[in-house]
């Protein structure tokens, strides 16, 4: 099979290897489209250290090729998306439902070859039936879809409460479609008007770009109060965690604000207004049982994710998808390894 295999940060080589081969508990994916995200492109840099040789990618989809011998649910044909993620099964995070938080967990393309290549193998429980009508384009949104269902559910909405949404990228907006499903009014806080323009078309009742005062006017508007009643934080930088939970007060007194974006760097926050304010603050990590969820959601149209695919390249080009990942005309940048050159 052709994979890139990463050999060292940014030696990333598309190359032939031996086709992988499932064990007894195991499924054989052939891989019909992979999404990049924030953390395939620092494991690219080497921002992030992984063991080398290794496949990497993490959102992905295809179908089933082969089955190991104990397979029981799953048959070749199937069409699936994998949830990269698994706790041991044996420590008490996992025993107690958290293996989100499971210190030995296991991910796909980092811990273990993923799916930027043609073929995959995964456990079995890692695999997700989809309807086999479900297009590839719209079933990669699967595991971005559950880290959001996540979060937005550890936001608790209730239906005609307000919500800020920071971050209008990728998860900022399926989180936007996922909080006006809710029965939220929804304000989309980015930096570039295009993405802005895009969150409208997608249903935002407000969007905002600037300063932190401008999008604290813009969140009370919303509101007609003092702030939104909860904040969905999903850029992971340092700036947008202090706008969520610093002075300027984007939510309101007693509010909620939920953080999913994982931030790499640290961020100066004056603890003095989360007490004063008796903010409610909520990390939110990966899915727990969300899964099955997000594949509903796609599946029903509750989610439009037609316009988040802005860039499709062949696996022999997967270089310039991580590239372009960092383009900021890029929402979701995808390969799709049986779709020859372009
Ligand atoms: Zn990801
Ligand atoms: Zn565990």
């Amino acid at each position: 099979m052709l994979a890139a295999v990463l050999k060292g940060p940014r030696a990333l080589q598309v190359s032939a290897v031996r086709d992988p081969a499932p064990r007894a508990d195991e499924v054989l994916v052939r891989v019909a489209a992979a999404g990049i995200c924030g953390t395939d492109y620092r494991i690219w840099t080497g921002e992030r250290l992984v063991q080398y040789p290794l496949i990497p990618g993490h959102e992905f989809i295809g179908d089933v090729a082969a089955v190991g011998p104990n397979v029981a649910r799953l048959s070749v044909g199937d069409r699936v998306a994998v949830e990269p993620n698994w706790g041991c099964g044996a420590c008490d995070l996992c025993r107690d439902g958290h293996a989100n938080l499971c210190l030995g967990r296991t991910a796909v393309g980092i811990d273990r070859d993923g799916g930027f290549a043609e073929l995959a193998v995964l456990p079995e429980r890692a695999c997700w039936s989809a309807p086999a009508g479900l297009a590839p384009d719209v079933l990669l949104f699967a595991e971005p879809l559950a880290v959001v269902t996540r979060a937005v559910g550890r936001a608790a909405p209730q239906p005609g409460q307000t919500a800020a949404v920071v971050g209008a990228g990728t998860l900022g907006l399926l989180a936007l479609q996922l909080l006006r499903a809710r029965g939220c009014r929804v304000l989309v806080v980015g930096r570039t008007e295009r993405r802005l323009d895009l969150a409208r078309e997608l249903g935002a009742d407000a969007t905002v770009t600037g300063a932190g005062s401008t999008i604290a006017d813009a969140a009370r508007r919303l509101s007609g109060r003092d702030g939104v009643d909860l904040v969905v934080e999903t850029a992971g930088t340092a700036e947008a965690v202090e706008l969520c939970l610093g002075q300027v007060g984007v939510v309101r007194p007693g509010g909620r604000v939920v953080l999913t974006g994982l931030p790499h760097a640290p961020s100066r926050i004056d603890f003095f207004w989360i007490v004063r304010r008796e903010i409610d603050v909520r990390g939110s990590m990966i899915y727990g049982d969300e899964f099955g969820e997000a594949i509903t959601l796609l599946a029903d149209g509750v989610v439009r994710v037609g316009s988040l695919l802005t860039h499709r390249y062949p696996l022999s080009e997967i270089g310039a998808a991580l590239e372009a990942h960092r383009d900021p005309a890029a929402i979701k940048v995808a390969v799709f390894p049986d779709e020859g050159a372009r």
